[in-house]
């Protein structure tokens, strides 16, 4: 082998749930790397031996049905998760392996790596790296880390999506088209919505569903085979069996196994619903886009999926045009990472990516609200702050916590990360921290915080922390901030009524202690009883947002003449003090 050269290629690498893939920019042109048995595409498998040997593609999958729990697949459904909330059950457990998802995927990584080394017949070490565009701040940190560990200096984080157009439109630069990408694979959907002009390649929206693939229809269909058979199910054998005769009806009308035939019906009846899960991902992507299904140019197919006949007449369907499927539905994600590898090298024209983030990034504010200060679908790179202070007097120091979600309560969201910012105790809202958020174009964050008075910095790069998180289904929680919209909102008015009645109250107490001898008693009892009302309203376990404000409202009003004979008072002191009076 050559050492490396100073202007070494960029690989590019579709990590695929089920697939992965490598290529790299030769004399102009993409092209897609082959390992020694000449096969372009490698299971995302990997198996750890009793001896301690690991096997990583074709290979370790032929080991599945003798040790299925030391064979490893869909890791890429693990990445940047915690154990037991991804909702996916494996049939492996890593931690009796002793590793995790970074180390599994970084064998896939390390693999590639030297299929491409083999290839190029010279060590490579830079790589482009596609994820879901749904993939979260800490699945794509995840990801960077797994690159790392295989002996990758990461270039860039690219969205699957945001590849397989650059892959469909590069010979298209000077058009000016709205496409959406249509991704359906192993184990993850994902729908985007992107337009084209001038050689800059936005994304406009982006859904999906980290949980949603061909996998599950093998299960289904897995589960099938063992009824008919009268066997009980579980059986590795059946889910491979399941697969094959799934990609055998993609092209003919019926298959065999051992002693039953299942017709393309069966397996359409089976993929029906669960199809059917990707239509509100579509609408949401259009909605968001704020483009109709008919101003679309086109609807690109990817993912090995959208092979299946129903697949395609669904999306149809549900877009009312063809779809385009001039793509190779599984090698367009690893041809886009290539081309993004090739301009990052210097051997391709430049374009520009512009991508979006998923999720919306704030921080909470007293009271437990969100305040957002990045919103979702927001063009990356991006970069915007905010300007905070202290709520209570005497505090020296603010802790900013660092959210990620659509949900209107703090609690609600997930937390990426928290910074304490020191400043000098003074009075409320003495204290100006300036809290800025920068989105790299890997779609990691980078938070910095400002004490102005003192100009000292706090910063905080997420991607660490982030992969702790209490990390639940990004989908999810977009899904569940249009269910709970209402509710939130209630919340909120809640919150920003409480917070007022709570200041007012202690001011109408002191005021009612110093001043009660200036008014009736029927006015003092009059703001008393408004007091309670408040008081009452705050106790209650109902939280009724809307008789708070109003009761908060009567209690203001009846102490205006408090109000004024208190700023009088304060007045006359003032003018006695300096011997006016
Ligand atoms: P990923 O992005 O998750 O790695 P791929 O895009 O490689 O996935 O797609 C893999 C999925 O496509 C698997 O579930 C596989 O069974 C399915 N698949 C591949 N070829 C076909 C086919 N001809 N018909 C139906 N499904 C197919
Ligand atoms: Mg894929």
């Amino acid at each position: 082998m050559k050492p490396e050269s100073p202007h070494s290629p960029i690989l590019g690498i579709d990590l695929g749930t089920t697939n992965s893939l490598v290529g790299v920019v030769d004399s102009g042109f993409p092209i897609l790397l082959a390992d020694e048995n000449g096969s372009r595409s490698t299971p995302s498998a990997v198996c750890y031996a009793d001896d301690g040997s690991v096997s990583v593609g074709a290979a370790a999958l032929c080991q599945r049905a003798h040790h299925p729990r030391r064979t490893i697949t869909s890791v890429k459904r693990l990445i940047g998760r915690r154990g037991g909330e991804s909702g996916w059950q494996p049939h492996y457990n890593l931690q009796e392996l002793g590793v995790g998802p970074i180390e599994v995927s970084a064998e896939i990584l390390r693999h590639l790596k030297s299929v491409a080394g083999r290839a190029l017949e010279q060590p490579v070490s830079r790589a482009v790296i596609t994820v879901p565009a749904f993939f979260n701040d800490a699945q794509r940190a995840a990801t960077k880390k797994a690159g790392e560990l295989a002996g990758l200096t990461v270039e860039r984080i690219l969205s699957e999506p945001t590849a397989a157009a650059l892959a469909y439109g590069l010979d298209k630069l000077d058009e000016h088209q709205k496409v959406a990408v249509y991704d359906l694979g192993g184990g993850t959907f994902d729908i985007s919505v992107l337009e084209m002009r001038d050689g800059v390649f936005q994304v406009l929206a982006t859904a999906g569903d980290t949980q949603l693939g061909g996998d599950d229809l093998d299960r289904a269909l897995a589960h099938l085979i063992a009824q008919k058979l009268h066997q009980p199910e579980g059986d590795i054998r059946f889910l491979e069996a399941a697969e094959a005769i799934k990609k055998h009806l993609s092209a003919e009308e019926t298959a065999t196994f051992e002693s039953i035939s299942i017709d393309r019906s069966d397996l359409e009846k089976l993929a029906r619903p669960w199809l059917d899960r990707t239509r509100q991902h579509c609408l949401r992507a259009l909605s968001d886009a704020k483009v109709k299904a008919s101003d679309l140019d086109e609807v690109i197919l990817v993912g090995g999926s959208t092979r299946m006949p129903l697949v395609r007449q669904f999306v149809a369907e549900l877009f009312g045009k063809e779809p385009n499927t001039s793509q190779n539905p599984d090698e367009a994600i690893a041809l886009g990472a290539t081309i993004q590898a090739g301009i990052l090298a210097g051997s391709l024209r430049q374009v520009l990516l512009l991508d979006v983030t998923p999720l919306s990034l704030g921080i909470e504010t007293f009271g437990g609200l969100m305040n957002i200060i990045i919103p979702r679908n927001t063009t990356i790179p991006a970069k915007a702050g905010e300007m905070f202070t202290n709520a209570v007097a005497n505090q020296d120091s603010m802790l900013i916590r660092i959210l990620q979600g659509e949900r209107e309560l703090a609690k609600d969201n997930w937390e990426l990360g928290r910074i304490e910012v020191p400043f000098p105790a003074g009075p409320k809202g003495s204290a100006r921290v300036g809290v800025q958020f920068s989105l790299d174009a890997d779609g990691i964050l980078h938070v910095l915080a400002r004490d102005t008075a003192t100009n000292t910095d706090t910063t905080l790069e997420i991607r660490g922390t982030a992969i702790d998180v209490a990390d639940e289904r990004v989908e999810q929680m977009i899904a569940e901030s249009v269910e709970f919209a209402f509710d939130d909102m209630n919340e909120r008015v809640w919150t920003e009524a409480k917070l007022k009645a709570e200041e007012l109250l202690p001011a109408v107490e002191a005021a009612l202690t110093q001043l009660g001898d200036a008014i009736t008693a029927e006015e003092a009892q009059n703001v008393r009883q408004h007091a309670d009302e408040v008081r009452q309203l705050l106790d209650s376990p109902e939280h009724d947002a809307k008789a708070l404000k109003t009761a908060t409202q009567h209690l203001d009003d009846a102490t205006q003449t408090l109000a004024v004979l208190l700023l009088d008072r304060a007045m006359e002191e003032s003018l006695a003090r300096r011997g006016i009076l």
